[in-house]
């Protein structure tokens, strides 16, 4: 039978599209190119608002089987040394999903997504690498497929969700891709002998770098390590030497991983950020990293990613059973991706900026090591649980007393 809807990639963005399409009765085919479980390099943490939709999904007892680290907060560390504990927290109105955000491994996680896929009965074809779009007038109509063996396929359906993540190839068809000029590499790897590396994750800040600790199972930390591209580019044969040396490079951090033994090789993955358009045409959505991705930093790659798949699950399956996947049909995507992310990306860009200036950064911690529950707020709101309108009115009312 021909599908309803192809969602190429089966990552948190196109797994989760595809459940909740075939929840309301849809067909849905999905490919990968991937053989699952499949490796990604990732941080590895999951907002408290991404645990929201995981449960949605259907997928939280499996997850929990798979033993994920309950992080409770996040220590940062400012480059002067000063130390900020912000936990997740009931603020108001608004309060993290089951109390905490998760660390899991992503083949962890993905697998789990993979399976709940196979369950609903969907068909899921992996190792079929998309090679083009096919197009009609306006419209998307299929895409132009590769199997394992070698063996060329077109496949058609009314709808195409494009989840194939950053290098996405049918952004890049369409001609939706844009570089972005934050131009950084993140280098990542686990390590081993952290002590009282449990329930927390660790930022330290130190400009023009970050690195970010996650411990995503006993004794094994997810290490990640964000520079400019153009420091690491000359190191690319290199890039453990690089990885080491830069490590050391931070005071704070390199005392805190003193004694940290490496536990896998060093993966690496620039430029971070780029942007995406939303395709003019018909017959196709972008979920995920292949809508565009900004930087690692406030982790919500993943929430992005799941409560996208919401957002595109739920006008799909409009467009679809009104029998009309066109632009004009589709359009509502957009303007309620931007309703849902738009504060955020904003926060997150003033965020950057703060982290890239030593003395804005040092200032910045200063301020809110004085104030614990605005910490806590700006928390909430990288959390995903909170709306970032929520610290415009702390301000405000800061103000008027
Ligand atoms: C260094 C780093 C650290 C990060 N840390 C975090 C973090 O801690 N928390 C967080 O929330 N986010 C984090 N992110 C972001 C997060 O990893 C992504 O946002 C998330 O994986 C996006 O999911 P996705 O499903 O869109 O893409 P992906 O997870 O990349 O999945 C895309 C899928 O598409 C498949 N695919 C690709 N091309 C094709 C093709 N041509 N044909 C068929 N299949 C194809 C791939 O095999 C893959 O399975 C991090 C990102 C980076 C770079």
């Amino acid at each position: 039978m021909r599908a309803q809807a192809i969602v190429v990639g089966a990552g948190p963005a196109g797994a989760a599209t595809a459940i909740l399409l075939a929840e309301r009765g849809l067909d849905v085919l999905v490919l990968d190119r991937a053989r699952f479980p499949r490796p990604k390099l990732c941080g590895e943490y999951l907002s408290p608002e991404a645990v929201r939709v995981l449960d949605r999904l259907g997928v939280l007892k499996a997850v929990d089987g798979a033993s994920p680290v309950e992080l409770r907060g996040m220590t940062i560390t400012a480059p002067d040394g000063t130390v900020l504990i912000g936990h997740y927290r009931a603020m108001g109105q608004w309060r993290p999903y089951r109390g905490s955000a998760l660390a899991l491994p992503r083949l962890a996680l993905d697998a789990v997504l993979a399976d709940r896929l196979r369950a609903l009965g969907v068909d899921f074809r992996e190792q079929v690498r998309v090679t083009d779009v096919v197009r009609e007038a306006d419209r998307v109509v299929g895409v132009e497929t590769v199997d394992a063996s070698g063996a060329a396929r077109t496949l058609r359906a009314p709808l195409v969700i494009a989840a194939d993540g950053r290098a996405s190839v049918i952004a890049q068809r369409l001609g939706c891709r844009r570089p972005h000029r934050l131009r950084r590499m993140a280098l990542g790897t686990y390590v081993s002998g952290l002590d009282d590396c449990r329930n927390m994750g660790e930022i330290f800040i130190d400009p023009p770098d970050y690195a970010i600790l996650n411990p995503v199972g006993p004794d094994r930390v997810n290490l990640s390590l964000v520079v400019p591209l153009a420091d690491a580019a000359p190191w690319s044969a290199r890039l453990e030497t690089f990885f080491m040396a830069r490590a050391r490079q931070l005071p704070h951090l390199a005392r805190r991983l003193e004694r940290a033994r490496r536990q896998t090789a060093v993966q690496a993955m620039g430029p971070l950020a780029y942007r995406v358009a939303p395709p003019r045409e018909g017959g196709v959505l972008l979920v995920g990293d292949a809508a565009g991705f900004y930087d690692p930093f406030t982790g919500e790659g993943i929430y992005t990613a799941l409560r996208g798949a919401e957002l595109a699950a739920d006008v799909a399956a409009g467009a679809l059973e009104g029998g009309d996947t066109s632009a004009a049909a589709l359009a509502a995507y957009e303007r309620r991706r931007r309703a849902t992310f738009g504060d955020k990306a904003l926060l997150v860009r003033a965020l950057q900026a703060v982290i890239r200036r030593r003395r804005l950064a040092n200032l910045t911690a200063h301020l809110l090591a004085r104030r614990p529950d605005v910490l806590d707020l700006l928390l909430g709101i990288i959390g995903d649980f909170v709306p970032p309108r929520a610290l415009l009115r702390a301000a405000e009312a800061k103000e008027s007393r």
